[in-house]
């Protein structure tokens, strides 16, 4: 190897380290949330809002659609008029993250979202990939937790790489061979997993 080649290569895998330093370093602070009576408050929502670099009304919309719930804005904390299911306020800001900015070719965080025609855009200022927004459905949660052999009606709302139905119930992803997406289901649980659980496909609805 002559030696512009290896100066080429030192470089190529100094910056694609330096790219993955940069994404580990992404990280939103941990939501602070406090319960007032039948009042859930992210204390630091303008911090994290601030960290995430969207417009605030559109992260709060966001999360209470994902909850189901309705709540309000006020001196940088979100306040929700309910309880959102325990751990999923952290889950629910990932998922933003995942739809509304980060880049699926490079993974960094650095992006925008822009309008062109009617479609809304993620562009990414790293490595100018742009993806449309509806690549990647909302998540909804869902109150609940799942055992094994017990069946549960479901809305499949997702499908995996697989082509396989997905569905969010609770903290639980459950995957169902043979669902598409957009179906209510009943599905009996098959087996519950670390990350998932695997439901067989009992009725279409
Ligand atoms: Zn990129």
């Amino acid at each position: 190897m002559d030696e512009q080649n290896y100066t080429d290569l030192l470089k190529k895998v100094k910056s694609s380290v330096q790219k993955r330093e940069e994404m580990k370093r992404f990280q939103i602070p941990k939501p602070e949330t406090i319960t007032e009576g039948k009042l859930t408050i992210i204390k630091n929502f303008r911090d994290i809002v601030d960290v995430i670099n969207r417009d605030e009304s559109h992260i709060y919309k966001y999360l209470i659609k994902q909850f189901g719930l309705s709540g309000d804005v006020a001196d940088g904390r979100l306040i929700f008029k309910g309880k959102p299911p325990e751990g999923s306020i952290e889950k629910a800001f990932q998922e933003y993250l995942r739809i509304y900015v980060q880049c699926y070719e490079c993974g960094n965080f650095d992006t925008e979202m822009i309008r062109e025609n009617r479609n809304e855009l993620i562009r990414c200022k790293a490595c100018g990939a742009e993806r449309p927004l509806f690549a990647h459905k909302e998540i909804k949660y869902s109150e609940g937790k799942i055992d094994e052999g017990k069946t549960y009606d479901l809305e499949i709302t997702d499908l995996n790489r697989d082509g396989d139905g997905i569905s969010i119930k609770g903290d639980t992803t459950v995957i169902i061979p043979g669902a598409k997406k957009g179906q209510k289901v009943t599905v009996r649980i098959d087996r519950i997993r670390k990350n998932y659980a695997l439901g067989i496909l009992v009725k279409k609805t």
